[in-house]
């Protein structure tokens, strides 16, 4: 299962497979419901065009913050002011709730709607960034997909988001760039006509 934040970057769709096919899946409330519905929040409604805005916004700032961490570069502050945004203005109250000896911390929101989902997005992002290893944010190899995803391998080698999609579609693209070579290329194809210089 995705984390809230990887299925929020995913809102922009695009068909992997290269079609050219392209959504934006944040202007659809159908979606907005079954993405907040998987993650267990309240559904606050069908955003208003601002609401919808500053979510589009959001998602560039965290496009642009995990597009320096792949290439090691330094997060750019605006990108961090943008998440920190996000962060207040759905504040929230911490508390430490205790069952058999076990500890929690609980959040509380102060807010509802869509500030508070958008605040929910920027703390399950920012727990990536303090909590895991930045480092091993990814952007999928097929230039058609271009989706994030966070490498868990040992040796830190996973250059697909799903190897039995993309990584298989890869492959086959490259079979089939090498068999076009080595037919234009090749006198030993029957059907290509011999080049003799
Ligand atoms: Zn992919």
């Amino acid at each position: 299962m995705f984390l809230l934040w990887e299925d929020f970057l995913r809102s922009d769709y695009r068909d992997w497979r290269g079609s050219g096919h392209t959504e934006e899946l944040l202007d659809k409330p159908d979606w907005l419901e079954q993405w907040l519905t998987v993650h267990s929040l309240p559904y606050p409604g069908a955003p208003t065009a601002k609401e919808v805005n500053e979510l589009k916004q959001l998602r560039e700032h965290i496009l642009h913050i995990v597009q320096k961490l792949t290439v090691s570069e330094a997060v750019d502050p605006i990108n961090l002011e943008g998440l920190n945004r996000a962060l207040s203005s759905g504040p929230m109250i911490l508390h430490i709730a205790e069952s058999n000896s076990d500890f929690r911390l609980d959040t509380t929101p102060l807010q509802t709607g869509w500030s508070r989902i958008g605040a929910e997005v920027a703390a399950s992002f920012g727990r990536l960034l303090t909590d895991c290893e930045p480092s091993r944010l990814r952007i999928c190899d097929n230039p058609d997909c271009r989706a994030v995803y966070y490498d868990e391998t040992r040796n830190r080698s996973k250059r697909f988001c799903d190897e039995r999609a993309c990584g298989n579609l890869m492959k086959v693209r490259r079979f089939r760039a090498r068999q076009k070579a080595a037919e234009s290329g090749g006198p030993s194809n029957p059907d290509s006509p011999e080049i003799t210089v």
